[in-house]
């Protein structure tokens, strides 16, 4: 899966910094925390100065992770960002594939790293940028492939217990609690590897599944009672919330998280999309499909976006009644690859 020598050069690049940062993608998922800290937990057992950088704040469901509260946010600090990337010797990027899609982030990434940049991601086409690359699709979650290299690495004994409980709680949003296609008999492997590791896998799911709080619970309900479209004839649907809907259930980061999966429980539902309304003015969109059609190229196509084959994102800057006509012509171009995905 990966050949020896980017593993060796990856290796040398580690050995020869002392000081190393870890930068993962803006709105930062389970894979993206849980891989970002998985890997600040192995190297700082290995004794490095580590430091993990957001472009902006992660769900609370997730800051139960060992130095979740050392990540440094972006948005709220950017002036530290500078001085640690600035300093760094090493940067690893994880879970995602272009240094344009860190937003502002990127741009300070740019003006200031000149140390070696590392990538270590799953998502289709990589930017050409990086020193490593470490891109490899037939994983289910970034948090696996860091698992994957710290074993080849010979750094077994550097995965903690706080490092497999970031990994497995990755691998466990990223593949919907290890139901998606994406996870493999090796996905399977690693998660045993990893609960040998003495994690709690039970207080992960509890904490990262059950800790809603009531406004998320009933934005959730408004979703599906009243906001929910099926389009019967495309075997598509879609939700779309303005920021009215958002503010009347007090939204928090996070709190729209697994919406856009709920459509898809519908027997002939074979893609789903959720629209949100961002306050600059621009709607950002998730994508999820079942079976063969490509909810990736469609959302390469027609709105600035990217990911994976089942499940993708993407942005656009136009008024919420217009996205979503210019949506329903771009379903109906689809229809036919949409209704015979499964
Ligand atoms: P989500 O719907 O959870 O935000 O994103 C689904 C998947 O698509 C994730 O793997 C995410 O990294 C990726 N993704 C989300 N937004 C974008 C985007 O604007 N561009 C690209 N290339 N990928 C995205
Ligand atoms: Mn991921």
């Amino acid at each position: 899966m990966i050949d020896e020598s980017k593993l060796d050069k990856f290796k040398e690049l580690v050995e020869n910094a002392s000081c190393i940062s870890l930068v993962t993608h803006p709105n930062p998922d389970g894979d993206a925390v849980g891989s970002s800290l998985g890997m600040y937990q192995i190297l700082k057992n290995m004794g490095k100065e580590v430091y993990s950088i957001i472009p902006n704040a992660f769900p609370d469901f997730l800051g139960w992770m060992e130095d979740a509260d050392k990540c440094i946010n972006f948005e709220k600090n950017a002036q530290q960002v500078e001085q640690v990337l600035t300093k760094s010797e090493l940067v690893i990027c994880l879970d995602f594939n272009a240094i344009s899609r860190l937003n502002g982030l990127g741009q300070l990434f740019a003006s200031c790293v000149t140390a070696p940049k590392v990538l270590i991601d799953h998502h289709l086409f990589p930017e050409p940028e990086f020193d490593v690359e470490f891109s490899v699709l037939g994983v289910s979650s970034t948090c696996e492939l860091v698992y994957h290299i710290a074993v080849r690495q010979g750094w077994k004994s550097f995965v903690s217990t706080s490092a497999a409980e970031a990994l497995y709680a990755g691998i466990m949003t990223d593949t919907g609690s290890f139901s998606y296609s994406c996870s493999t008999p090796t996905t399977f492997h690693i998660v045993a590897d990893l609960i040998n590791l003495d994690i709690n896998k039970e207080k992960i799911h509890q904490v990262v599944y059950n800790t809603f709080s009531e406004e998320r619970m009933r934005l959730m309900g408004y979703c599906l009672n009243e906001k929910m479209v099926v389009l019967k004839d495309y075997k598509a649907a879609y939700i779309a919330l303005t920021l009215k809907d958002l503010n009347r259930f007090k939204h928090r980061s996070g709190d729209t998280e697994g919406i856009v999966n709920l459509p898809l429980s519908i027997k002939d539902v074979n893609m789903s999309v959720l629209f949100t309304e961002q306050t600059d003015g621009t709607i950002k969109l998730s994508l999820r499909s079942k079976g063969e059609f490509s909810v990736n190229e469609f959302s390469r196509k027609y709105f600035y976006g990217g990911g994976h084959k089942n499940a993708a994102g993407g942005r656009i800057e136009m008024k919420m009644p217009e996205v979503l006509k210019y949506f329903e012509i771009c379903v109906k171009d689809n229809a036919d690859k949409i209704i015979k995905s499964i």
